[in-house]
């Protein structure tokens, strides 16, 4: 027989992503709507070990829709990633009658999941990073804020290199992932994008911007941050095109700021779709969005392959920048 879930805990791990409260706020008065009690955890596992928590309530998660980063707190845990520090944090759950524990994150953050879920504790996960690297899922928490983020910083940059033609070298998020290189760089006209995975060629950049200036005021280069330091792409291109070049690493603003419309939605269907999951019995899984519709993804399946970036998005950036 299934057994009835009655108490759920609920955290945030790894870097924190706007819509992680928005998805707080709508797991717990969901949960609650269903009669389970939820615990929310400080400073993602390492408050699992701690056993540091407080009992959330509809009250205690009101005004907190249209903020960024957690209200709950994130860190990053070595313990956890041991045997002992594992047990501890199943042996805290057990003893405070934790029927299930949501988890929002990232990848190592459902790396942690799937330890404990063999421990034993049924686990599900919401997908919040603002990289959008995690396989099964077209989106993940924070995403689309951070891109919102970046097409704001980009057009204010563009004033200022278009009045004094200049080219700009401009620095975003993604250590192994191009996600947001080549979507903000796409939706911000940029002329090229350079991210992990894929070469470029910094002399061929330089010459093409040499011969293609002629009638532009300004010259946008996207970087993500795994693929060049920002730096020294725009003394290399400098020392080619003998042009005035500067650069911009924009860093953790792009982590930050209130949710977009899109992030406080999905953060709202994650949620019920991740309690709805958990009460039916579900554990080892996340909630995902693919092709519009939420879904559940086993944790076995996210961990299996890389996720692809969309080299067509890639080609087609660089067409229109012609
Ligand atoms: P982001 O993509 O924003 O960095 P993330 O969830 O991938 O988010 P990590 O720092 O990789 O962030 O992981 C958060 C926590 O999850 C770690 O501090 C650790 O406790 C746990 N964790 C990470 N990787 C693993 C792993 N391979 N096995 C077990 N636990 C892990």
């Amino acid at each position: 027989m299934r057994k009835q879930i009655r108490k759920i805990g609920i955290l945030t791990s790894g870097g924190d992503a706007s819509g992680m409260n928005a998805a707080i706020r709508a797991a717990v008065r969901y949960a609650i709507y269903k009669k389970i009690e939820v615990y929310g955890y400080y400073e993602g596992f390492k408050g699992l070990i701690a056993n540091n928590y407080k009992v959330l309530t509809n009250n205690s998660v009101g005004g907190i829709i249209d903020r960024g980063g957690t209200v709950l707190f994130t860190a990053r845990s070595e313990e956890f990633k041991t045997k002992e520090g594992l047990l501890k944090a199943k042996n805290n759950l057990k003893e405070n009658s934790i029927d299930a524990l949501v988890v929002i994150g990232g990848d190592g953050s459902f790396r942690g999941a799937r330890d404990l879920s063999e421990f034993g504790v049924n686990v599900v996960g919401i997908p919040a990073t603002i990289d959008n690297d995690i396989y099964g899922t077209d989106l993940s928490l924070g995403f689309d804020t951070a891109l919102n983020v970046i097409i704001d910083l980009v057009s204010k940059i563009r004033d200022t290199a278009s009045s004094h033609e200049r080219i700009f070298v401009v620095e975003v998020m993604g250590r192994n992932s191009g996600e947001l290189a080549i979507k903000s760089g796409l939706a911000c006209g940029s002329d090229y994008v350079l991210i992990p995975g894929i070469k470029f060629d910094l002399a061929k950049i330089s010459s093409e911007i040499k011969n293609h200036r002629i009638g532009k005021r300004h010259t946008l280069l996207m970087v993500a941050e795994g693929a060049a330091k920002a730096e020294e792409v725009a003394s290399s291109i400098k020392l080619l095109v003998d042009h005035e070049v500067r650069f911009s690493v924009l860093g953790h603003i792009q982590r930050g700021g209130s949710p977009t419309a899109v992030d406080r939605l999905i953060a709202a269907q994650f949620a019920k779709k991740a309690i709805d999951f958990i009460i039916s019995g579900g554990t080892n899984a996340m909630v995902a969005i693919q092709k519009n519709k939420i879904e559940v993804v086993d944790f076995n399946e996210v961990f299996s392959k890389n996720k692809i970036i969309d080299k067509s998005l890639y080609d087609y950036a660089h067409i229109l920048a012609l």
